[in-house]
């Protein structure tokens, strides 16, 4: 993000990938395509795509890791080797341990811990296609995951990007957007408790920006929590046929 370059991002008043300023790309999600965990979901927000997998909740081991009045989360972000043009090195690094942290919290607010002490939801996120905005993408697959395991949540966790490219502000960032643009923000919410759980941002904004782009992103949110309820309820109604 933020290098400065010639490179065109709008082009007479749509982006480079054809979209308008406030247009998301094109979203697929599905549940459960992981049979062994017990919640799984696959998210699509164009060529980025990520699978996560929930388990739990389950007995955490070792006991003396236990919280004896409540349960714990504990999450993974991991981009796969294949997922960028550049092999991207497998394993850990600093990005994905800084990600699965802020995914973790970004999640924890909806779960009711409290209901199942000693134990923990383990979710696992895997970006298997990586163009910009893996970590929102996560979210919301997280999110799937949990809700289509039975973890007991108050709601779900919806989470996109909006950020600033060619002096506009756009919804959605994809790879090149974030890499060659002024300012990119991720964003979570609760959406039944117009309640936040992340924001990130890297760049520079005006405080005007910044306040239209949380409002952008807190509408592209509610689009993508009418999908995901949708979604959900598709999958549930036709188990209960
Ligand atoms: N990216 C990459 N290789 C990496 C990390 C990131 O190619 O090792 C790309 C990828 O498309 C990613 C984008 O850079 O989506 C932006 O990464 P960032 O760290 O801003 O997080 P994200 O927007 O994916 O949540």
């Amino acid at each position: 993000m933020g290098h400065k370059s010639d490179k065109k991002l709008i082009v007479n008043g749509k982006r480079a990938d054809g979209r308008e300023l406030d247009q998301m790309r094109p979203i697929e999600m599905q549940i459960g395509l992981v049979n062994r965990a017990n919640g799984s979901a696959l998210v699509k927000f164009g060529d980025t795509h990520a699978i996560a997998a929930a388990y739990g909740p389950r007995e955490l081991m070792p006991r003396h890791k236990q919280e004896a009045d409540r349960g714990i989360i504990r999450t993974r972000y991991n981009m796969a080797p294949f997922s960028v043009d550049d092999r991207k090195a497998p394993g850990s690094d600093r990005r994905s341990t800084e990600l699965s942290k802020v995914i973790r919290l970004a999640l924890h607010p909806v779960v009711f811990v409290q209901d199942f002490p000693k134990a923990t939801v383990d979710v696992y996120i895997e970006i298997l296609q990586a163009d910009g905005s893996t970590r929102v993408t996560g979210i919301n697959a997280a999110s799937l995951a949990m809700a289509a395991a039975g973890v007991p949540m108050t709601d779900l966790v919806t989470a996109c990007s909006a950020g600033k490219i060619d002096g506009k502000l756009v919804s959605d960032l994809n790879g090149i957007e974030d890499n060659f643009g002024e300012a990119d923000l991720g964003y979570a919410m609760i959406p039944s408790k117009n309640m936040v759980t992340l924001l990130q941002m890297d760049g520079a904004l005006t405080k005007e920006e910044l306040v239209t782009l949380l409002n952008m992103a807190k509408e592209s949110c509610k689009k993508i929590y009418e999908m995901e309820m949708k979604v959900l309820k598709e999958k549930y109604e036709k188990a209960l046929e």
